[in-house]
């Protein structure tokens, strides 16, 4: 067969799923395992978004409400800013998306720190624009070097903060240091996937910067801290102009109607909000003082996941693991074939992490 497609979706290389953990668990002749490879919330999902959810099954027949008035609502008054300045998605991957359709053009740019979040890369060529990477300078993004690799052609700058895969952040004086050497039309999207998390209070955040006459993006999600990452559903928060442009591209119902109530449900679910946050801070302290007793090279982190230095091919570490029924992510694909990454879990989930890694050094 031959159809004709363009070289930027034939530039795409396609996203490699995972297997489901029923599967691996026959192969491997395993039971109970744990995944601690995709930064889930381990608590599982808010119990108050759950309630919600059983209390709207009956509705299903009816389409969602397409501007999800009443969750616009709620978040605009939790963050303090207006209703015209949210965008919903199916997770903040579909915004992601919109953004990048509505403004970059055949042959623009935009920059983005490498390694990265896949999906920044695959929306880019989508559009059959050029991604431009910024190697991570000490795991950090490299703020100097991206201000460096702006050309006219730039139509919009990609920071995570805190990063995925490193943890790190972006401090509030670099960022408005960044923020005053780039062109005023150059679009800046703060992903703020792992915002929640962060105990650092020098760490910059986009909200701040959104009545500052730049066009700063703000992306959130449910995926993580609420424990919604099944549902799909995530925002953005940007100028009005740039919301009314992605609204006449979203698709009407792109936020659907379950995933609507949950999450108005656990913004509410505060028991649950700071249960996760305890879970995760103090899984984190566990965790590090383990891995130093075992000598085991980590890095620090602002996120509920962390990098881990094996000093050997992570391919087979990640193997090692798995055969004990521990699922943790390569970081082969990242660029650093020797380090694993893996989120805090339950208490219980960190133990065997913990010993699984002793059975394995
Ligand atoms: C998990 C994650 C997201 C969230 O994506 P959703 O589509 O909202 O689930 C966004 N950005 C980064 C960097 C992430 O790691």
């Amino acid at each position: 067969m031959n159809i004709p497609v363009s070289d930027a979706i034939l530039s795409i290389k396609p996203y490699i799923p995972g297997k489901p953990i029923e599967e691996v668990e026959r192969e491997y002749g395993i039971a109970n395992s744990i995944k601690i490879a995709s930064n889930e919330n381990p608590l599982g999902p808010s119990p108050k978004a759950i309630e919600a959810i059983r209390g709207a099954l009956g509705n299903l027949h009816r389409y969602p409400d397409g501007s999800a008035y009443y969750l616009v609502r709620k978040l605009a008054e939790k963050l303090n800013v207006s209703p015209e300045n949210i965008v919903l998605g199916n997770g903040s991957d579909e915004v992601i998306g919109m953004l990048t359709r509505v403004l970059l053009q055949p042959g623009d740019e935009a920059i983005l720190p490498q390694p990265a979040f896949l999906v920044y890369d695959m929306m880019i060529r989508c559009d059959s624009a050029t991604p431009v990477y910024v190697p991570l300078k000490s795991l950090a993004i490299d703020l100097e070097s991206m201000k460096n690799k702006v050309t006219p052609k730039t139509r919009m700058i990609f920071l995570t903060n805190p990063n995925n895969p490193t943890g790190t952040i972006i401090s509030k004086a670099a960022f408005e240091d960044f923020l005053e050497s780039v062109p005023p039309e150059v679009v800046i999207v703060a992903d703020e996937a792992y915002i929640e998390f962060v105990r650092n209070a020098d760490c910059f955040h986009g909200l701040d910067y959104l009545y500052g006459g730049r066009p700063v993006v703000t992306l959130r999600t449910f995926s993580k801290v609420y424990g919604l990452a099944g549902l799909r559903i995530g925002y953005g928060v940007m100028p009005k102009q740039l919301a009314e442009l992605l609204n006449r591209i979203r698709q009407p119902f792109n936020a659907n109607s379950l995933a609507q109530v949950a999450a108005m449900a656990a913004l509410d679910d505060t028991a649950f909000f700071r249960k996760t946050l305890k879970t995760v801070h103090e899984g984190l302290e566990f965790l590090e003082k383990e891995l130093d007793r075992l000598g085991v090279r980590h890095f620090p982190t602002q996120a509920n996941f962390f990098l881990i230095d094996m000093k050997k091919n992570a391919a087979e570490v990640f193997e090692g693991f798995l055969k004990q029924g521990v699922i943790v992510r390569s970081m082969i694909s990242y660029g650093f074939p020797e380090y694993i990454r893996v989120n805090v879990g339950t208490h219980e989930e960190n133990v065997r992490f913990i010993k699984a890694m002793e059975n394995l050094i």
